[in-house]
């Protein structure tokens, strides 16, 4: 059974493209990679479905970009055969190449933007997101096929025009474990 990744999101109403965080919303010089499923810091993040960890990795950095704090990528192959990467962590419970099963523990929601370094200069996308004090947020993607290292593919946006192929509208995948589940979300 898939399970909704942040038990604790603010919300089960995915963004629009009227609003940021939606998939492929243009950030102008970007395209957005995944959806944007807005909870507390700290809450919960768990695997979707059962699978492997193939992947971890550091998503953004302060030494990357000013504003941005630490924060950490999973990548899990479901055993149905989609990738799902779960970023903007603050921290990893998991390690490659362990199994996982729908629900387990895989990390943390984290704040990506660090308020004191988004400037006048900043995108403004970005100073939409701190005025709308929308900070704290599990960056969820879909992947038909192990993501391909790109230069076009930064901090979940993509700098090119054409989509990748192996990127997944998420929107689907998460309506689906909303009209399956029982789960209720805790916080609306
Ligand atoms: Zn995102």
């Amino acid at each position: 059974m898939r399970l909704w990744p942040v038990p604790k999101s603010y919300t089960k109403n995915l963004p629009t493209s009227r609003t940021p965080g939606s998939f492929w919303e243009n950030r102008g010089d970007r395209y957005h990679c995944g959806v944007d499923i807005y909870a507390p810091e700290d809450s919960d993040v768990i695997s979707v479905e059962d699978g492997k960890v193939i992947d971890i990795g550091l998503f953004t950095s302060s030494l990357w970009i000013p504003y941005w704090n630490s924060t950490y990528y999973v990548l899990i192959k479901n055993s149905t055969g989609y990738i799902c990467k779960y970023a903007e962590l603050r921290d990893v419970n998991v390690h490659v190449g362990e199994q996982v099963n729908s629900g387990q523990l895989i990390g943390h929601v984290s704040q990506v933007l660090n308020s004191q370094n988004v400037t006048k200069e900043s995108p403004s996308y970005i100073k939409k997101l701190l005025k709308k004090r929308k900070l704290s947020m599990l960056h969820f993607e879909l992947h038909k096929a192990f993501p391909i290292q790109s230069k076009e593919y930064f901090g979940g946006n993509w700098y090119g025009s054409k989509k990748p192929r192996y990127l997944v509208n998420p929107v689907l995948y998460l309506l689906s474990i909303i009209r399956n589940s029982s789960q209720q979300s805790t916080l609306e």
